[in-house]
């Protein structure tokens, strides 16, 4: 079972329920391992928002029952459009959940060096790309990408600027 958990779902030593838990795509309501990982039968994998909307396609929400009745529907076209503020208790529950945990894991020094590597040979817009994708779902790591790559970009512009001086000079 252990190989199956996705990345988000790591292991916690003091959960006693399984980890992963089945779900159904809420794209085309086939089965899946998980709420997050990608879906086998159409490849969707939820980014954004709608990880909290497949977070309600899973056992984390409904029971058995509910979930086969679920992707009965979503099969026969209904829209999977839950209300706001279950799409929020989604939300929260998640940030109890081991997502929560993932939240806030660092990035590794050799993580960091190779975006500084790339904001220095490539253009800071590598690191800021990161920075912004990261953003909401490892606000930490977001946050240290942010550190290595301003220095960078700044560096750059300052760099850019007296160069442009320079040739107004000439
Ligand atoms: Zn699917």
């Amino acid at each position: 079972m252990s190989k199956e958990v996705s990345k988000e779902e790591t292991p916690q030593p003091e959960r006693t329920i399984p980890l992963a838990k089945a779900a159904i795509c809420h794209r085309c309501g086939g089965d899946k391992r998980g709420p997050f990982v990608p879906c086998k039968a159409c490849g969707y994998t939820p980014a954004g928002v709608d990880r909290q909307v497949a977070w309600l396609f899973s056992e984390h929400h409904l029971d058995p029952t509910e979930l086969t009745e679920a992707a009965r529907r979503l099969r026969a076209g209904d829209p999977p459009e839950p209300p706001r503020s279950l799409v929020e208790h989604a939300r929260v529950q998640m940030g109890a959940a081991p997502l929560g945990t993932d939240a806030r894991r660092r990035l590794t020094t050799r993580q960091l060096l190779g975006v500084t590597l790339a904001n220095v040979v490539l253009t800071p817009l590598v690191g800021l790309a990161v920075w912004w994708g990261l953003q909401e779902e490892r606000p930490v790591a977001s946050h240290q990408i942010l550190r290595v790559t301003l220095p960078v970009a700044i560096g750059e512009a300052l760099a850019w600027l007296l160069l442009i001086a320079s040739w107004r000079l000439r």
